[in-house]
Order: C-alpha cells, then sequence, then structure tokens
C-alpha cells in the first residue's frame, strides 16, 4: 500500500443535501474524517473526529442533509461534491414506508415487505441498505433478503440469502454477518437453471416469511428484498415470482420506466409500484469488474478482509463424501422416463463421484444429512473450497473456515470456482 496518505489533507465543506463522491482505483488508501456537522455513508452516520479508512475498489457517497465539514486525507482517483441526489425522494420513500410500520405495530400485523428492482447498476443494493439504515435508527430490526445471485450482499455469489438487520451497516464493512440464511443455487446467474432459481426464491420466501414471525419488532419491521438486475424476459418472469412469493406489497423500480409499466400492468392492484430516479453517483460496472466483485466475496468468506480470517485445510476420503449437483443436462421430454418432465431433471439432486472435476469448485454444505430429505428446501450451513484432489489415496483437500470435523451432511456442488493463491 502506497503511504498516500501523507501526501495531500483536503477539507470539503458540503452545504445542505450535498454529497461528497468518490472512487479508488489504485492501490492506496484514503482516511474520511467528520470535522463538523452531520454526514451520512448510505444511511449511516459517521462520528464525529472518528478516521474512517477506505482502500481500493471503494465507491463512496458521504451525504449531508444539514453541511458538514469533511477531511479527506489521500488522494482518491475520481473526487467530486454533487448537488443533485436522490435522496430527498429515498428519505421520503423511507417515510412511506415508516408508515406502514407504525400500522403494523398497532395492529400486531406483518409489517411491509418491499422488492428493490431495476436493471443493472442503479443502485438497488445502495438503496436496500440506505432503507434499512434508516429503519434500523429508529429502533426496527428488518430482514434484509438479497435474491440476486452474481452480485449479492450476503454471502458468497451462487447463493441467495436473507439476514436479521439489527444495527446500522458498519461504514467500512457493511452489515454484520452474523448467521445468516442461505440457500444453494449453485450458479452466478438465474438463466443457468430457471426452474431451480424459482423453487430456491420460494423456500427463501417461506423460511424468511416464518422467522418474521417469531419476533413482534421484526414482524412490525418487514422485510427489504434485493433482487438481480435481469428484468426482460425470464428475468421480469422472476421478479413477478419474487413478488409472489415474498407477497410483497411495495416495489421500488429504479431508473427504467419501461419496467415500472410493465410491473404497474401486471402486478396485483393492491401492490405499490413506485418509481425512483437512480443516484448519478452510482458506478457502472464492467463484466470483469464483475467477476472481480464474485472472486473478492469468495477470498474473504475464507480469509476476511480488514480482520484477517485463518481458514482449515482438510483431508476428506472420497468413501465418506456425500457430493450432489441440482440439475442434470437438461434432455426433451421424449427421453424422460414416464411421467417425468425436463424441468424435473433440473431440480434434481444427482450424485457426483468425487474425482478431478471438483478441484477448484465450491461445495455449499447443507443442513440436510442425507439426499432423501429435501435438499432443495433446507438452508446451508457453510462452504469449503477443493484445493487439491489426489486420486491415488482418494481423497480431497478442503480449504473450510471451520477447523474439522465437518458435518456428515450432502455436500451441492457449484459452479463457482475460486482458485486459492495464498
Ligand atoms: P447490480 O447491478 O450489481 O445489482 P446495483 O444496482 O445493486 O448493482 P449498487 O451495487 O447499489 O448497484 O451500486 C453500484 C456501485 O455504485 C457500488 O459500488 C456503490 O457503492 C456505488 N454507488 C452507489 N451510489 C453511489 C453514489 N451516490 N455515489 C457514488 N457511488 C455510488
Amino acid at each position: 500500500m502506497t503511504d498516500s496518505t501523507k501526501e495531500s489533507t483536503k477539507e470539503f465543506t458540503l452545504e445542505r443535501d450535498c454529497e461528497l463522491r468518490f472512487e479508488i482505483e489504485s492501490k492506496t488508501q484514503i482516511i474520511v474524517e467528520l470535522k463538523s456537522g452531520f454526514a451520512e455513508l448510505y444511511g449511516t452516520e459517521l462520528v464525529k473526529a472518528k478516521k474512517y479508512t477506505f482502500i481500493q475498489g471503494a465507491k463512496v457517497a458521504i451525504f449531508s442533509y444539514q453541511g458538514c465539514v469533511l477531511v479527506i486525507k489521500g488522494t482518491p482517483d475520481v473526487c467530486y461534491i454533487a448537488r443533485e441526489t436522490p435522496m430527498i425522494q429515498y428519505l421520503n420513500t423511507h417515510s412511506a414506508i415508516e408508515q406502514m410500520r407504525e400500522k403494523a405495530d398497532e395492529r400486531g400485523t406483518t409489517g411491509p415487505v418491499t422488492l428493490v428492482v431495476g436493471p443493472t447498476d442503479v443502485g438497488k443494493s445502495t438503496l436496500c441498505r440506505i432503507l434499512l439504515n434508516y429503519a434500523v435508527r429508529l429502533g426496527h430490526r428488518p430482514i434484509y433478503a438479497d435474491i440476486d445471485v452474481g452480485q449479492g450482499s450476503i454471502s458468497i455469489p451462487g447463493t441467495i440469502c436473507s439476514l436479521l438487520i439489527e444495527r446500522p451497516a458498519h461504514i467500512e464493512e457493511g452489515f454484520s454477518q452474523l448467521a445468516p440464511l442461505v440457500i444453494h443455487f449453485g450458479h452466478k446467474a438465474p438463466d443457468f437453471n430457471n426452474e431451480l432459481y424459482k423453487i430456491c426464491v420460494s423456500t427463501l420466501a417461506d423460511i424468511t416469511m416464518e422467522r418474521l414471525k417469531e419476533d413482534k419488532r421484526t414482524q412490525s419491521s418487514g422485510v427489504i428484498i434485493n433482487t438481480c438486475g435481469w428484468v426482460k424476459g425470464q428475468g421480469y418472469q422472476h421478479l413477478l415470482h419474487a413478488t409472489k412469493a415474498f407477497k410483497a406489497g411495495i416495489i421500488l423500480v429504479l431508473d427504467q420506466e419501461r419496467l415500472y409499466n410493465e410491473l404497474l400492468r401486471d402486478v396485483d392492484s393492491s401492490v405499490k409500484v413506485v418509481f425512483l430516479p437512480k443516484s448519478g453517483g452510482v458506478v457502472e460496472r464492467s463484466q470483469q469488474a464483475r467477476a472481480e466483485s464474485r472472486d473478492f466475496r469468495i477470498r474473504e468468506y475464507f480469509y476476511g478482509s480488514r480482520s484477517p480470517l485463518y481458514p482449515h485445510s482438510i483431508d476428506i476420503k472420497w468413501a465418506d463424501m456425500k457430493v450432489y449437483k441440482i440439475g442434470a443436462p437438461s434432455l426433451p421430454d421424449s427421453c424422460m422416463p414416464l411421467g417425468m418432465k425436463a424441468a424435473d431433471n433440473m431440480t434434481k439432486p444427482w450424485p457426483i463421484q468425487p474425482g478431478p472435476q471438483l478441484l477448484h469448485h465450491i461445495l455449499a454444505l447443507s443442513f440436510a444429512e442425507n439426499v432423501e430429505q429435501d435438499v432443495l428446501k433446507k438452508n446451508i450451513w457453510g462452504f469449503v473450497c477443493v484445493t487439491n484432489v489426489d486420486v491415488e489415496r482418494q481423497t480431497i483437500t478442503v480449504l473450510s473456515p471451520q477447523p474439522r470435523p465437518l458435518p456428515n451432511t450432502v455436500m451441492l456442488l457449484s459452479e463457482l470456482q475460486f482458485i486459492d493463491s495464498h
């Protein structure tokens, strides 16, 4: 890391409703300090005189409703003050959701379930983070569900998840990831297996909505759901399916009027569909940046990022493994056994003989002990990555965040790979 923090220290004065945006592309770090006034990062308040460190890859917007002075140490690759932001619209949206929470609390009913949709790179994850932060700052305990399998913000790519939010996101690290509910999908985009994706979303919705009822405060706080940026054709059908599965009462549509009008036409009239502008600060990411971000999330799962983790290397005998892949290559209906459709093929667990083909793949450890239990409806205990396959000894070596023994459960093969360069 170059010590660019010594190079420059600059003060920025933000007027009311303005935001400071910066990006760090190079291998450097930027330290931010709030000198006076009030400011927040995607809904989390900055503490005065506390130093926040941002590293390579950070895309940051620090917004102030009242005005503030910020001190920036270091030289970001991009840095400017924006006067035009959609934050007031986002705050108004939060206020409308808040009123629904209050009503739900009085009546002892389920609070608002909100789906955030829009094409790629419009700030869906960021809007979810802002709304969740505003909710917890008012004492709520909402659930965050993320059904974006490629660029999700909970657990690793290839999964869909939900998480109870009890405190605002950490400025530098985001929401605490304690005990998420994780469902294995095994691919980086829904179109690799649309049938399976639908089942995964229904399963996540069922378990999440059950958990919502376990705590009165959580129930009235409701759910905020982040979705994939695939909004055309089958991707659009997935959004309609998610709306039904989670019984969403609000859909926030970012940026795309066509999608907004299609949803207005197709969802039940009781669902409120709201159009919101995207922030001009949202940064577009290339396919390569998306692949790097997936890789980063898997590395972070095993090795941590700011606080390092020390994963274990564990040998497992092939004979002791129960590896399955959900979905076989599709066959025409005419080739299927009597009474089965090709679609059934895509949602069945198929046994996999351990061997060199597992190298570098992620394996999800299911809570199902055997395949007779419905593995599709079970959540995930954790992940390992295959780092070596020994054909002679008939063993594999896996990287695991947990020491041995690993639970003797079903392992589900993910298409996602991670090359452990440590
Ligand atoms: P995806 O297509 O992957 O689902 P998305 O629509 O969820 O993307 P975000 O992940 O919320 O988009 O935003 C993309 C990037 O833009 C993120 O790195 C985020 O930190 C950054 N970003 C969001 N809002 C702003 C802003 N106001 N100023 C600067 N950067 C921003």
